[in-house]
């Protein structure tokens, strides 16, 4: 086994790919006689204690007494192995044919076998295991040296033999056995177990597999560490495996490595558990909101950063961690920069807890500085050149200008993927559709385009497609919004079209507003993303700006979340962990102090905090909540309302993502009517509408035939009962009453006024609509069921507002102005 190892080793420093496959082949077959050699094992346990000791039929144990001979037999050939005894890998195979094998058509025993059982009635099968297994060994052994001499060492040939290690079940049982699947299971593990190899040979390929060692060393030495690495280095995939293999997870504690994004923590998690062999959710696992995916025997935990920080609540002292790694610390997400302050403050008082801040970008000794000169380790990168390209003239459309622009790459470039930014699923859910209609129309003029999307709300099992390589002759491209940049590498980018735009978070605390807003994005984010195409040979990256709007339009740096951000939640989080003085809070860039009083002002508002800005009982309650504090307010609200059932499924469905229904373009007005059906009741409101979709999906027996009668989406709805049965289970643990309103919907909407009385307009005499407070003017979300409502309600609440060519309100509901004052008068009275 030595030397094999040392073999491999040598075959890796030289690159010799075929040895590797050879010495991969070989220790396949070592691993897999081992585990054909335990199952035997476990077949003969189970038998015994089905049989019980008491032999049923002669048959049967002549069965048991076949397998047992097997083991023992190669038991006892494996202490000749070790003197050299040759043949390594064959083990007894009591029925092969050797005529079969004689003819080198080895696959077709199987088969064959069966025809033979249905008219001999298993009289052959008594013969040969009458047979002694020396003779059979004898006579194959002629039957091997025989095909050799006659030059029959073909490819196939040296399957044949190598393979020549299976067991089939006895023939006298096989008349009560309805298929014998041996050769197929047999073929899947070697699958399987051929995957496995080539991925442990990929890992090594990767940049930071020649640095392990001196990580680690490094990571023993201290207990701060700033990792940076190109991305792709292998970082996040590899770092927690290497501290797992040397023992950091010995003692039971875990190694948490948090992700901005919960594609990549999904995606991550998947990755590492094929390449460790293990079960997704066993020692390797996720956790990101509402979708826990480990188990008691995980030990390598990715997570969004958010779900560590909500473990903060539960565990002050992150316990059960024994390694931390905050990878993706460039991105400075908002929960990232508070688990910053967070972590360096635990890592004072838990000298065993190992620290690793990981980052894409150099400018590492931001994090060096704010660690107390923590030593920075650099993974040297490969990267190759990249050509960039910029447009001539600014683009009016830059979607279309993407369109074009793949679609002339695709047509006159070499070999090579694309990949292209833009900015959210509805933007690539269009482009994936212009790009099917065009190249569908130039049919088998033009090479196959394969296109992959990717956004944070694209299904588990479609996300594995990205990295798929192209079918051979095909290229791929792969449509991605910012988790491109640095969160996930997807290997073989060599044109990456970037049209230099992204969906940020933005707010402004004088108005109190936050909004998702398409902006261009900085220089740093432009150089990462063009960086993407130059990972495995030269690449090209098309701009759609011009060289002219890179230098003087763009901004060196994205600004941190935290700078432009509504801070309600994260400063009610922050006061659930008892920390009081925010101003003193060790912020990497501290926020404007006027965010802070801001979000004061709200959870004041909201009844969160007292008026010396103490946490009340409603607050703590609501810090339970992994929500928005406006939507967990509802929730704690709406148990005096009597109507908290209601309101945990009008939440499940408003966190279940935005795709409630669908609209097929040729079917549009049918899907238009079934969907209004449920705003019924005249002014019930968009809350309801989602209420009433759930109850009866729910009625429906979660029935996807009823999802599809009326253009519901399933996916989300399952999304919404997984949703649901969490935030049951919370709801249980900060003793919210459980009660159903039966039908008296006021109540419902009362609740939710409770939570988003800031989030009001009226309409005025013109006709717009105006929010209450801020004055702006802002309009119906048209996908919304009250935009068709006649005559429109005056006074409404809405659950938030989208910019994009107008101000709009989505999830619209109709309220009765004298409820605002009922239910916020500290926010309504004074004022107005
Ligand atoms: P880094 O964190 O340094 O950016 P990663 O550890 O994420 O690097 O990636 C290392 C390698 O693993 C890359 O080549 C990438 O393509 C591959 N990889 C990561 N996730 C997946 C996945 N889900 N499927 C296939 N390959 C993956
Ligand atoms: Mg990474």
């Amino acid at each position: 086994e030595q030397d094999e190892r040392a073999r491999r080793s040598e075959a890796m420093d030289r690159g010799d790919t075929s040895e590797l496959r050879r010495s991969s082949r070989r220790a396949y077959l070592e691993m897999r006689k081992k585990k054909k050699v335990e199952e035997l094992r476990d077949e003969i346990v189970d038998d015994e204690l089905l049989f019980g000791g008491v032999r049923q039929t002669d048959a049967e144990e002549r069965e048991l007494k076949r397998k047992k001979e097997i083991y023992g037999l190669v038991h006892g050939r494996a202490s000749q192995e070790e003197e050299g005894a040759g043949d390594y890998y064959r083990m007894p195979d009591a029925y092969d044919d050797a005529a079969n094998v004689d003819q080198g058509r080895r696959f077709s025993v199987a088969r064959r076998r069966h025809d033979d059982d249905a008219d001999a009635g298993g009289g052959k099968g008594r013969a040969f295991s009458e047979e002694s297994w020396e003779e059979q060994q004898i006579r194959k052994s002629h039957l091997q040296f025989g095909a050799k001499d006659r030059g029959h060492a073909s490819d196939e040939y040296e399957l044949v033999f190598d393979d020549a290690i299976e067991f089939v079940k006895s023939l006298a049982m096989a008349g009560t056995e309805p298929e014998d699947d041996t050769d197929e299971l047999a073929e899947e593990i070697d699958a399987k177990v051929m995957l496995q190899m080539e991925l442990q040979d990929q890992r090594k390929t990767l940049p930071v597999y020649k640095f392990k060692d001196e990580l680690l060393k490094a990571i023993a030495d201290h207990q701060i560490i700033i990792v940076v690495g190109e991305t792709g280095s292998g970082k996040t995939t590899q770092i927690p495996q290497y501290l797992h293999e040397a023992g950091y997870t010995a003692n039971g504690r875990k190694i948490a490595c948090t992700q901005p994004r919960r594609v990549a923590a999904m995606s991550v998690a998947a990755r590492v558990a094929q390449e460790m062999g293990v079960k997704l959710g066993h020692e390797v696992g996720y956790s990101i909101r509402f979708e826990d995916c480990t188990s008691e025997k995980t030990v390598v935990k990715y997570m969004t950063d958010g779900m560590l920080l909500r473990e903060f609540l539960g565990e002050p002292d992150l316990g059960s961690y024994g390694v931390v790694i905050v990878d993706e610390a460039h991105e400075r997400s908002i929960s990232t920069d508070i688990l910053l302050g967070l972590v360096k403050d635990v890592a004072r008082f838990r000298p065993d807890l190992k620290l690793l801040i990981s980052s894409a970008t150099l400018n590492a000794d931001k994090f060096s500085d704010f660690f107390d000169m923590a030593p920075v380790f650099k993974i040297p990168g490969r990267r190759y050149k990249v050509d960039i390209h910029y447009t001539v003239a600014p683009e009016a459309d830059y979607v279309d200008a993407a369109v074009a622009t793949v679609l002339q790459l695709h047509v006159t470039q070499p070999s090579g993927d694309i990949l292209l930014f833009l900015t959210g699923q509805e933007e690539i859910e269009t482009v994936e559709e212009i790009l099917r209609r065009r190249t569908r129309g130039l049919g088998t003029k033009i090479a196959e385009l394969v296109i992959c999307p990717i956004y944070a709300n694209l299904p588990t099992e479609l996300q594995a497609k990205i990295f798929e390589p192209a079918p051979p002759g095909a290229r791929k491209v792969v449509l991605a919004t910012n988790i491109a940049e640095t969160s996930l590498t997807i290997d073989g980018i060599s044109y990456v079209v970037d049209p230099g735009f992204c969906k940020v978070k933005s707010y402004s605390p004088r108005t109190g507003t936050e909004s998702l807003l398409v902006q261009p994005i900085s220089k740093a984010s432009a150089d990462q993303r063009a960086g993407r195409s130059g990972r495995t040979g030269p690449g090209k990256c098309f701009r759609l700006f011009t060289e002219h709007s890179y230098n003087k339009d763009m901004e060196d740096e994205t600004v941190p979340e935290i700078q432009r951000s509504n801070l309600a939640s994260v400063v009610l989080s922050l006061k659930a962990l008892g920390i009081n003085d925010l101003v003193s809070f060790d912020f990497m860039d501290p926020p404007a102090s006027e965010g802070l009083l801001r979000a004061l002002e709200d959870l004041f508002a909201l009844g969160a905090l007292n008026s010396r800005g103490e946490l009340t009982k409603t607050g703590r309650r609501m810090a339970e909540l992994p929500l928005d504090p406006m939507l967990a307010k509802a929730i704690v609200a709406s148990e005096r309302y009597g109507c908290s059932e209601e309101l945990l499924t009008v939440a499940s469905m408003l966190s279940a993502g935005n795709a409630v229904f669908y609209r097929p373009k040729d079917r549009a007005l049918v899907a238009d009517a079934a969907r209004q059906r449920f705003n019924a009741g005249g002014n019930a409101g968009d809350h309801v509408a989602l209420l009433n979709v759930y109850t009866e999906w729910e009625q429906s027996g979660h029935s996807a035939q009823w999802c599809l009668d009326h253009f519901v989406q399933s996916r989300t709805m399952r999304r919404a009962r997984d949703v649901r049965e969490q935030l049951e289970a919370l709801m249980e643990r900060v003793e919210i009453e459980r009660r159903s309103c039966a039908g008296d919907l006021d109540t419902v909407r009362k609740a939710i006024t409770a939570g988003f009385f800031r989030n009001t307009a009226q309409r005025r005499r013109d006709g717009f609509y105006r929010t209450l407070k801020s004055w702006r003017t802002v309009f119906v979300h048209p996908s919304s069921g009250m935009a068709r409502v006649v005559p429109p309600p005056r006074w409404v609440v809405y659950h938030e507002l989208v910019e994009t060519t107008k101000e709009y309100m989505r999830q619209v509901t109709e309220l009765k102005p004298e409820w605002l004052l009922e239910i916020a008068p500290h926010y309504y009275q004074e004022s107005n």
